[in-house]
């Protein structure tokens, strides 16, 4: 039976060493593992990753493997070099920074990159051991980004989604890496590429269209092989564990006790993972200006902030952690009295009967970090506000900040406006609170953690479905054995090629494109047989074509079927078409190219084309989708056709088309054999024109109307000779 693995650096366990020499397990409370809970309990299913822990004998290796495998989960053993490397190094000192925007502490070592290979490579090796071709393989986070691809390479058809909890950085931050294409493919070996927010998403399309070389179309990129996609999808907490730990009289018994240790003083509340993402000193920076523009708060407000201990061992850390208790000293020197603490800190990680005492307290959640791919505490905080007063301020930067728009959003970077929420928060009327809290915890109840599961899973589930609707009909062995055998027994042939892209690589210049001495080998071989008549179909103007073609026994159909010669014979138009329009559509074209450096105009006979090929990456897109929907408009009336070619965009009559002058020719020359192969979308109308008994092939692995697909130019070359050996 098909099985779901979860594969994530840690599993939702910590294992510890009892003094009696005992081992206990302790499973994760966290959102994630509750979330995900109804996914690997469920029958095969299992979560496979590390726990943390050095085993100190094969005993208790042993221990700690059967207690998994009873709990559904597999082990992955990392050495302390492995984590130090991959771990602490690859992951933390270069993908953390990177994808928070601090790149002043990346660290970019070799070692650390030859690590993180090496340890995916690890995981990839642990999970072929469960896993069969029909499994979902669902991988999460930043220290698995190569292991996508890695299972791919073992299983092909197998399912895998990958979701990123942390946030994708734009292009310009991204590119710094100088890893960042392997990167990018070990991520597209999934099939579902899933983020937080559709700012992460967008960067992450981006950085594929520009470094990884694939086509980008919407939310789809595709590979080569296979359609990815890519969504996002707001992770949720558990919204009734959170809400019933509110309401549970240990919570309420607690919160009595702070309340008195606190004396009726009103709490701001800031809980973190001790991180540079978390903005931390900027909030205590802006505390202190708080208390010097609003005395009347003195004495009256106190800020409670949780910090939780986090990677203390690395120097960005140290140090912050210094900052933290110098500023938290300053002003509670500066500021306290007998009677009031202006700033409780804790240095310590709470359990949940203590963290629920303390969402209830507050009357403020002060989120602020500098960049957070979510931030769950903010989430927390609305879902145990059961009388539904309290006030959240939460930071731009923070993933959670696009569905709490009725939080009060703050920019971490502006001190005065950090200033301001706080009075805002502190003086807003409990209607008002009550308003916002209703909006967010609606909001919060339905797309929960579970929520969060089922969508992600279902999407992957789709695009498994829209993969096999796709799937294209790739030329094997066997076709091209049997289009050999038709070719053979066949007496009279009528051949279409198209030329760029097909018969050679799609160049602008013509000095480029020339054919090279194979191409034109293997035309004269395919035109010196007496059976064969060979067409060359092409958008090209007839000029180059006829040149090139000199010395070959070919027929020609140029500028997309306007103009058709056959060998030996005279020029001929399709049909008469005006070109009239022309004069009205250049200065169009024109205003395009005056605005787009690198940009210019084609003039064909009956056609115009606005080349953007060394127009700026990105810059000659956005243009050209921008003069497609004008040049769209003005065809309407016109009888005129926009073509999106490849860094082209062509403007030609309606009727003129391939696959008009295809018809065309086969009326005038029958044949018992019929070829058409081609490459992009205005090879469509010549495979629709078609016998349905003909052999078409599209060169490129992407839907079409012709039978067959082939990769690339050199598989055209290769198929072409196999016909003629
Ligand atoms: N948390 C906790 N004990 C603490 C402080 C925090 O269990 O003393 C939990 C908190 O409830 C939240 C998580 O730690 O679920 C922090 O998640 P968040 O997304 O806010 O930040 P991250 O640490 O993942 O960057």
């Amino acid at each position: 039976m098909a099985k779901t693995i979860i594969v994530s650096n840690r599993l939702p366990i910590r294992v510890e060493s009892l003094e009696d020499g005992k081992l206990s397990f302790v499973p994760s409370e966290g959102g994630l593992a509750t979330g995900l809970g109804s996914v690997y309990k469920k029958g095969e299913n299992i979560w496979l990753g590390w726990t943390g822990y050095y085993p100190k004998s094969l005993t208790e290796e042993q221990k700690i493997g059967d207690y998994l495998k009873s709990e559904s989960m597999r082990p992955v053993a990392l050495t302390l070099d492995d984590v130090k490397l991959f771990y602490e190094g690859f992951s933390n000192k270069v993908l953390w920074p990177n994808f928070h925007y601090f790149p002043q502490y990346i660290e970019y070592k070799n070692e650390y990159w030859e690590a993180y290979k090496r340890v995916n490579q690890k995981f990839c090796d642990e999970i072929v051991k469960y896993i069969s071709e029909e499994d979902t393989i669902w991988v999460h986070d930043y220290q698995l980004l190569l292991l996508p691809e890695m299972i791919r390479l073992r299983f092909p058809k197998i399912s895998i989604g990958y979701f990123n909890h942390i946030p994708f950085p734009s292009y310009e931050m991204f590119r710094l890496l100088p890893w960042r294409k392997e990167l990018l493919n070990g991520l597209l070996g999934a099939d579902l590429v899933g983020f937080h927010t559709y700012d992460d998403m967008r960067h992450f399309l981006s950085s594929v269209s520009r470094l990884a070389a694939r086509s980008v179309k919407e939310q789809h990129v595709e590979n080569g092989e296979r359609v990815v996609l890519v969504d996002s999808f707001p992770m949720g907490i558990d919204y009734d564990k959170y809400e019933s730990s509110a309401a549970s009289p240990d919570t309420i018994a607690q919160e009595v006790l702070f309340r008195t240790s606190l004396q009726g003083k009103r709490v701001i509340l800031s809980i973190d993972r001790l991180d540079y993402s978390k903005g931390i000193p900027q909030r205590l920076i802006a505390f202190e200006s708080f208390l010097e523009k609003h005395p009347e708060f003195l004495n009256k407000v106190s800020l409670v902030m949780l910090v939780v201990p986090s990677r203390d061992n690395v120097e960005q850390y140290i140090q912050m952690k210094n900052e933290i208790d110098l500023l938290v000293g300053r002003i509670n020197g500066q500021y306290g009295m007998m009677d009031w603490t202006p700033i409780h800190y804790f240095y310590r990680s709470l359990p949940l009967t203590k963290l629920s005492a303390l969402y209830r307290i507050a009357e403020v959640a002060w989120v602020t970090p500098m960049r957070d791919g979510m931030n769950l505490v903010c989430k927390e905080f609305i879902a145990s506000k059961l009388d539904k007063k309290g006030v959240l301020i939460l930071s731009e930067m923070a993933g959670s900040a696009k569905e709490l728009s009725d939080a009060i959003l703050i920019n971490p970077n502006n001190a005065d406006k950090q200033v301001e929420a706080l009075h805002l928060a502190l003086t807003m009327p409990v209607e008002e609170q009550i308003r916002r809290n209703t909006i967010m915890q609606k909001s919060l109840r339905r797309y929960n953690i579970s929520h969060w599961v089922e969508v992600f899973m279902s999407n992957l589930t789709k695009i498994k479905k829209e993969q096999k609707a796709l799937e294209i009909r790739k030329l094997d062995k066997n076709d091209l054995d049997i289009i050999s055998k038709e070719y053979n027994d066949s007496h009279r042939r009528l051949i279409f090629l198209d030329y760029d892209g097909t018969l050679t690589h799609f160049f602008p210049s013509p000095d480029e494109a020339k054919p090279d001495d194979e191409l034109l080998d293997i035309l004269k071989k395919l035109t010196e047989d007496s059976r064969n008549h060979v067409v060359i179909i092409t958008g090209r103007g007839r000029d180059p074509i006829e040149e090139w073609m000199k010395d070959l026994r070919v027929s020609m159909i140029c500028e997309h079927g306007l103009w058709l010669k056959a060998y030996g014979g005279e020029w001929k138009k399709l049909k008469d078409v005006d070109d009239d329009w022309k004069q009205e559509i250049h200065p169009v074209l024109d205003s395009y190219v005056s605005r787009t450096p690198g940009s210019f105009i084609e003039m064909k006979d009956y056609s115009l084309v606005w080349h953007f090929r060394k127009v700026e990456l990105g810059l000659g897109e956005l243009r050209s989708r921008e003069l497609t929907s004008h040049l769209k408009y003005m065809a309407r009336d016109r009888h005129l056709q926009v073509l999106e070619g490849d860094m082209v965009v062509e403007i030609k009559n309606f009727e003129v088309n391939k696959g008009s002058a295809a018809k065309k020719w086969m009326k005038k020359y029958p044949a018992d054999f019929h070829f058409a192969i081609g490459d992009d979308w205005t090879d469509e109308d010549t495979f629709g024109a078609m016998p349905d008994s003909a052999i078409t092939i599209k060169v490129g692995v992407q839907n079409s109307k012709a039978r067959f697909n082939v990769e690339s130019v050199d598989d055209v070359r290769a198929l072409l000779l196999k016909m003629l050996s």
